[in-house]
């Protein structure tokens, strides 16, 4: 089993802590443009049950490569962080995917799009998020196979999040996607209404 130990913050200043990511260790990835789409349906409620399912497009902003991946989340673990089971595959066809979906009973609510710098240091993987409608944030996230492992995953981010100069308390439990919705009436009207376009979508930013 594969378990995504995560913590998500909102960042001030992109470049100061590009700076800070660099003095702690990190060394600087791919940049990717990600369009992803999650599923909501009447015979499985993601939001209720804090599951998601999703499928992403990435683009290598470098190299112009396109991939695309299916994921699946379990329910959040914890009252801290953003710990949960993730599974993901990658899909040949997204197209094909997404229709199968939805012939199923799958509905597709409008789609979160973002830049995303990837660092690395050792197992730990930092995601500075430019989110389209919503600003920068900052995730920083360790994949761990077992539960006994969690708690010594989070705690090493949690080092990490110090020597970057924040905190759990500046932390948020929020997905990109609740968020959109909270600010964004047309993500609301969204979850069930596919008639609009995304281009009517980020007019309100
Ligand atoms: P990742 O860390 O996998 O790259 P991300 O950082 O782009 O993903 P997050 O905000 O961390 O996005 O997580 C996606 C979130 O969307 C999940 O936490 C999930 O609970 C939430 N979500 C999925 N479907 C719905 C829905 N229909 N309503 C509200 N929230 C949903
Ligand atoms: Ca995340
Ligand atoms: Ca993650």
């Amino acid at each position: 089993m594969s378990i995504e130990v995560e913590i998500k913050l909102k960042i001030r200043d992109k470049n100061r802590l590009i700076e800070s990511l660099r003095d702690v260790g990190f060394q600087q990835g791919d940049l990717v443009s990600e369009s992803d789409i999650y599923y909501t349906s009447r015979h499985h409620d993601f939001e209720k049950l804090d599951e998601a399912l999703r499928i992403r497009s990435i683009q290598n902003l470098s190299t112009g490569e396109k991939s695309s991946v299916l994921t699946f989340k379990g329910a959040k673990t914890d009252k801290r962080s953003m710990t949960r089971k993730e599974l993901e595959t990658e899909v040949g066809d997204p197209k094909i995917a997404r229709e199968v979906l939805e012939s199923i009973g799958f509905t597709p609510v409008p789609s979160v799009e973002k830049e995303r710098q990837h660092f690395y240091m050792q197992n730990i993987t930092a995601c500075v998020d430019r989110v389209k409608n919503l600003g920068d944030y900052l995730e920083l996230e360790k994949m761990v196979d077992v539960e006994e492992e969690k708690t010594e995953a989070l705690q090493e981010l949690e080092e990490v999040l110090q020597r970057l100069g924040y905190s759990m308390e500046d932390t948020t439990r929020t997905s990109y996607l609740s968020m959109l919705m909270k600010h964004n009436h047309h993500y609301r009207q969204g979850k069930w209404a596919q008639n609009i376009t995304r281009d009517e979508v980020f007019d309100e930013a």
